[in-house]
Formats: structure tokens, C-alpha cells, sequence
């Protein structure tokens, strides 16, 4: 009798979280949360910045509150008496990358992050969770907002065009992309459509995108860069551009992100979005993407058209890398009595969780990199950055390599589970 009613209140509490009605809580225009993130190997502190209206909520207004456990952080929105989750959202940010690394062992540095979500109608309670080592959420963060505030910022934007790249429908009802150009001057507008149609092109080659097509909007903000290309520190070779992209992120080369998020949102603010792919021109080989965070890819390297669906496999699905990177054992960078967050990699912790529902029974977990099971799922050694302890489902997969154009069906099923979270 005790499990009924468990199992019933469980029932109850779910379909309550599924039943949130948009119109009773929100308008179909977005708040913005700004805040900076300080912070050492040690301690995280964040900071408020500011509010912020803009003009489109790009999301679903059926699917409000996170289904997916992924990410480094979340933002939960609760109404006033905070009895009820009104929406909620995973990321993951550069921050939490940072926190990583030596030199966070010796310095204390901070990051100007964001979060955003519908307008609400009623005050709220915003509350941000940053995930341990062990994989489970705390909360580092909480402020009310009554949304009659008069200190929301409501500047409008209205200097840069915008352009339907790729239009399908309803941006409530699709996923938005939008495509931000950085290091393209005022001549290289015609370059940055002509980009972007290509880029379009090649993501639309790509499973499960090939398939569903109509379920994706693309935009572009033509917003133009002082000079062309982009910051090159290790080359000594910096220019002047719009959202400030840099190689060489963290020592490595080939990283390229920027730190410049209030410009990103900004920019991206002009049209409604759920993800931010920023288009760098430049010729050299680099990209980056964080989860709910931003995609970044350089546009004229061989490898572009890869690297771009590959980088949005990190920022819309939360996937890992699959391949090996500087790391010789998991424990290096890893708790393994748990599996990481991520669905692709797999510490075999617990492995039921993961994908073995797609492992057929006769192939051995883990599995040995042989001819006979080069096209089958099971768990192949060597994954998330390290070579020994952690597994991948396949022997390649765009997530390993740019060899491939094909995701594995781990990383497939995750990607259109998330697709169809967004598009209705
Ligand atoms: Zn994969």
C-alpha cells in the first residue's frame, strides 16, 4: 500500500511539472540573468549583475521545465511562494572548464556568465545550482524579481540587420539557431551569408538534422566586425572584432571561444534563439561548444563543415568528446565509483544507466577494438580526453573524429531526444 501512494505521488509530482500552463506564468518575451562567477579549484562565488528584458522568447512554451539531467549548472525558476517549478534549464559554462585546470589551483579568477528564461507575469524565485565532483547539484545562488521592477534593463538594439537563413516556423514551436558573425568587416557581409549557406548545407547533411529539416529555424545578426579575423595570442596576432573570439583558450591552439557574454546575448537577443553559433573568419582549424552555452567554429578550414556539427553535438546535447587528450588514466580528471554526466562516456560505474539497452547480448562490455565489432555498440576504451577507464559506445563517431559524418546511436538518440524538446 506505502509503494501505491509512493508511486502514485510520483506520478502526481511529475505530471504536475508537465502541466505547467505557459500563459499563466510567463509572456512570450525573455529575462535575461547576468551574473559573474568567481572563483577558484576550491570555491565559487557568484556575483549579480543585472536584469534584463528582450524582445522574443525563442523556446518551447510546452516543454518549460528540463527533462534532461545534464549539465555543470541549472537554473530553476519557482514561483513566489516557492511551491512550484516553473521552468528550469541545464548549462554548462567556460567557468566550470576553467575551475579545472592548474592554473586555478593558484589563482582566483571570475566570468561573466548568463542564464535566460521567459518573462515572468508574477514575482519569482531564481535559484542557480552548480554540480560537485560527485555529480550532485547545490544551490550557489538565489535572488526574488518582482517583474515590475523598474531596474530591468530594457535597451533596445537596433543597430545591427537580421536574416531568416533557414525558416521553418514558429520559433516556439522549432529550434532556433542563431548564427553571429565575428571578424567579418563591413565588407564581408555577402562572405558571412555566403558562410552561413554553406555551414546550413553541411549541418543539413547530418542525422537526425537530414531528417528534420522542418523542425530548425537558422538566423543571422549582421554584426560587423572593426577589422577581419580573429585574436591569435600564441601568434602574437590580435584584431579588433565584435564579440572578441581568441584561440589558444586555456594554452590549447586549436580552442576558440570568447569571454565576451553580454555581447554574445546581446547580439543574439535581436532574433529568437535557443542555441548561438558564432561564425569566426578565419582559415585556421578551431572551434568549441559548451552546453546551452555557445558554438564556435572557424568558417574557411577544410575541416569547417565537421568540425560544426561536431561542436553543436557539445552545445545542444551536452555530449562529450569521445576521443583521448592529453590524459592517460580517468582518475587524472574523473570520480569513477560514478559515471559522468555525460550519456556518450561511460566510467562502467554503472553502466544500466548508460546505453547498454543498446548493447546486443552477445558482445563482450568492455569491448575489445576488433574487426568484429567495428560496427556494433558495446564499450571501447579510451574517451572523455582519457585513454585508460573510460569507454565509448563505438569505434568512431563525430564525436571521436572528423573522420566521420555520422553520430554514434548513443549520441544520435540523445540529440533527437533534445530536438524534439525544443521542436513540438
Ligand atoms: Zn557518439
Amino acid at each position: 500500500m506505502r509503494n501505491t501512494i509512493t508511486i502514485l505521488f510520483f506520478l502526481l509530482s511529475i505530471n504536475l511539472s508537465a502541466q505547467i500552463n505557459f500563459d499563466n506564468y510567463f509572456e512570450n518575451k525573455t529575462l535575461r540573468l547576468d551574473y559573474t562567477i568567481g572563483g577558484n579549484s576550491d570555491t565559487s562565488y557568484v556575483f549579480f549583475e543585472q536584469f534584463k528584458e528582450e524582445p522574443f522568447w525563442g523556446g518551447s512554451t510546452k516543454n518549460l521545465v528540463d527533462k534532461f539531467n545534464f549539465g555543470d549548472f541549472r537554473v530553476l525558476v519557482y514561483d513566489s511562494i516557492k511551491t512550484k517549478l516553473i521552468y528550469s534549464r541545464a548549462y554548462s559554462t567556460l567557468f566550470y572548464e576553467w575551475i579545472d585546470i592548474e592554473e586555478a589551483k593558484q589563482l582566483s579568477r571570475s566570468y561573466y556568465e548568463s542564464v535566460v528564461m521567459p518573462f515572468p507575469k508574477h514575482e519569482i524565485n531564481i535559484q542557480i545550482d552548480m554540480r560537485n565532483k560527485k555529480g550532485e547539484f547545490y544551490k550557489i545562488f538565489e535572488i526574488k524579481l518582482n517583474p515590475n521592477n523598474y531596474f530591468i534593463v530594457k535597451d533596445k538594439q537596433q543597430k545591427y540587420k537580421t536574416k531568416k537563413l533557414h525558416y521553418s516556423g514558429n520559433h516556439n514551436k522549432k529550434l532556433d539557431i542563431v548564427v553571429i558573425p565575428d571578424g567579418y568587416d563591413k565588407s564581408e557581409m555577402k562572405k558571412f551569408h555566403a558562410d552561413c549557406k554553406r555551414f546550413i548545407g553541411y549541418f543539413f547533411e547530418v542525422e537526425p538534422f537530414k531528417t528534420h529539416k522542418d523542425k530548425v529555424n537558422f538566423w543571422a545578426v549582421d554584426a560587423i566586425s572593426e577589422e577581419s579575423g580573429t585574436d591569435i595570442p600564441g601568434k602574437n596576432i590580435w584584431k579588433n572584432t565584435v564579440i572578441n573570439t581568441h584561440f589558444y583558450t586555456f594554452g590549447y591552439e586549436r580552442y576558440l571561444t570568447t569571454q565576451d557574454i553580454k555581447n554574445v546575448r546581446d547580439i543574439a537577443a535581436y532574433v529568437p534563439y535557443d542555441q548561438i553559433y558564432i561564425l569566426v573568419n578565419t582559415p585556421k582549424y578551431g572551434g568549441g561548444g559548451i552546453f546551452n552555452y555557445y558554438n564556435l567554429c572557424s568558417a574557411d578550414h577544410k575541416q569547417s563543415g565537421r568540425v560544426f556539427t561536431h561542436e553543436f553535438g557539445h552545445a545542444f546535447a551536452a555530449l562529450a568528446d569521445e576521443y583521448q587528450y592529453g590524459f592517460e588514466t580517468a582518475e587524472e580528471i574523473y570520480d569513477l565509483s560514478v559515471e559522468p554526466w555525460q550519456v556518450n562516456i561511460s566510467s562502467l560505474a554503472n553502466f544500466e544507466e548508460k546505453w547498454k539497452d543498446l548493447v546486443e547480448k552477445d558482445t563482450p562490455i568492455p569491448t575489445p577494438e576488433t574487426k568484429k565489432y567495428k560496427n556494433k555498440v558495446g564499450a571501447f576504451e579510451g574517451a572523455g580526453y582519457v585513454k585508460k577507464k573510460m569507454y565509448r559506445p563505438t569505434v568512431d563517431c563525430k564525436m571521436r573524429s572528423n573522420s566521420t559524418d555520422e553520430f554514434c546511436p548513443v549520441c544520435l538518440r540523445t540529440i533527437l531526444d533534445m530536438l524534439m524538446f525544443y521542436a513540438e
